[in-house]
């Protein structure tokens, strides 16, 4: 990547002006300031681990009008995603929940040959591949020419393009409007909120519905995810927001359904506001339920900071025991949300001798900021370490399942949030 390229947002000194990426109104208020941090997927060859690498303010703000928790925007988005390592289809279970995905809302919505299914963010194919042998047309868009080449190799046609209202116009006049648009993990990462929703009004046919899956913004505060904020992550939305959201450009919000992926996730059903699909019970719940956690006391927001800082110190003392105790660490996985968590508390090869991962796009390279090396999986059984610390927290299950045999040598997991726990896989149930 080139630096030179990037475009720096030009900041008044205050650092916390600027106005709402949804509402447009000023916004000063800080939910918490995570320091100074590497973009979180710009992972380091060998070659540049000598060279400058650049940092910026990971601080998040709240609206206080609309409630949208944001950061703002350093770097332009064509240089967070045009090469992207993240690859969906290296995580099992998130290829099984799509699965399931498209099987349900294929029943649902009774989609059949004569429809078309879109998916904003479509990644290398994980979740429209299962669409096709029931052969229900699909088009991904997908801004990220690498794992878009790795998708239309499946044979799923793919759009290598930034998703909003000019783009949608052009699909509709093509006559490719959507019977179905699913956007997962997406809307967190698009700059132009109102772009994007714009854009998926005018993609939806009349009778249309539009699913999108996000991280609950109510469940990161109750749960201390904290490493899920990162520079690639311009947005966290309560469903509060998403209600305002969806009512401003003429959409409304049909069903929710609470997930468990991404340690907590909403997955919201939208239609044009003008369609005659009736709204579920599900809906007027929910907002009741978020009213009743504090979603407009502003204090809810503030008790975030000081949690977020005594996990630190908790997550430290248990490395630092670690290591006194002369044992060797190393960790699993090398997700986004890893970097924000290495870099905030501090957490180098001085820690952990390096992790491992199964996307093999990452070995080789070495964590952005606190530089450890990413190696293949089979590292850990070279190894054998004392503990095995788990970045990808959210796929805790699956790797302890994975994983259990560390316990032959007398491995223990450590799983850093919401609070540092160790998991001993000899005291599991087989
Ligand atoms: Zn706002």
């Amino acid at each position: 990547m080139n630096i030179e390229a990037r475009r720096f947002t030009i900041d008044d000194g205050s650092r916390t002006t600027g106005s709402c990426r949804l509402c447009n109104m000023p916004i000063r208020r800080t939910m918490v300031d995570l320091g100074m941090s590497p973009l979180c997927e710009s992972f380091r060859r060998p070659e540049e681990r000598d060279g400058m690498e650049p940092f910026f303010p990971l601080h998040a703000l709240v609206c206080e009008h609309c409630l949208l928790v944001q950061l703002k925007e350093y770097v332009t988005p064509d240089h967070i995603f045009t090469e992207y390592a993240y690859f969906s289809s290296y995580s099992t279970s998130w290829v099984a929940h799509a699965k399931a995905y498209c099987h349900g809302i294929a029943q649902r919505l009774g989609l059949d040959a004569n429809s078309l299914v879109v998916e904003l963010a479509s990644n290398d194919g994980y979740l429209l591949q299962h669409f096709l042998p029931m052969g229900i047309p699909v088009l991904g868009v997908e801004p990220a020419a690498n794992v878009a080449a790795v998708a239309k190799g499946k044979g799923i046609p793919t759009l290598v393009e930034f998703f909003g209202v000019a783009l949608a116009e052009r699909m509709v006049a093509e006559g490719q409007a959507a019977d179905l648009i699913a956007g997962n993990n997406v809307l967190a990462q698009v700059p132009d909120l109102n772009d994007f929703v714009g854009g998926i009004r005018i993609l939806l046919k009349p009778e249309g519905v539009c699913t999108l899956e996000f991280p609950h913004l109510e469940r990161l505060i109750a749960e201390n995810q904290f490493d899920t904020i990162y520079h690639e992550h311009f947005s966290y939305f309560s469903f509060h927001t998403i209600l305002r959201m969806a009512e401003k450009h003429r959409l409304k919000v049909i069903d929710v359904e609470e997930l468990r992926t991404h340690g907590g996730s909403l997955r919201v059903h939208l239609a044009r506001i003008e369609s005659t699909r009736p709204i579920a019970p599900s809906v007027p719940a929910l907002q009741a339920r978020e009213e009743a956690a504090g979603v407009r006391d502003m204090r809810t927001y503030d008790a975030f900071a000081a949690k977020v800082k005594r996990t630190k110190r908790r997550l430290l003392s248990v490395l630092i025991g670690a290591k006194d105790e002369g044992l060797k660490i190393c960790g699993y996985g090398a997700p986004g949300k890893g970097n924000t968590l290495l870099n905030y508390c501090g957490i180098g090869t001085d820690f952990l001798d390096f992790t491992v991962d199964r996307n093999p796009y990452k070995h080789g390279l070495f964590t952005p900021g606190m530089h450890i090396p990413i190696h293949p999986v089979e590292a850990i059984d070279e190894a054998k370490p004392d503990y095995v610390l788990i970045l990808p927290w959210n796929l805790k299950d699956e790797i302890v399942q994975q994983m259990r045999h560390i316990g032959d040598w007398g491995g223990k997991f450590i799983v850093p949030i919401p609070e540092a726990t160790i998991i001993d896989p000899k005291e599991m149930p087989t």
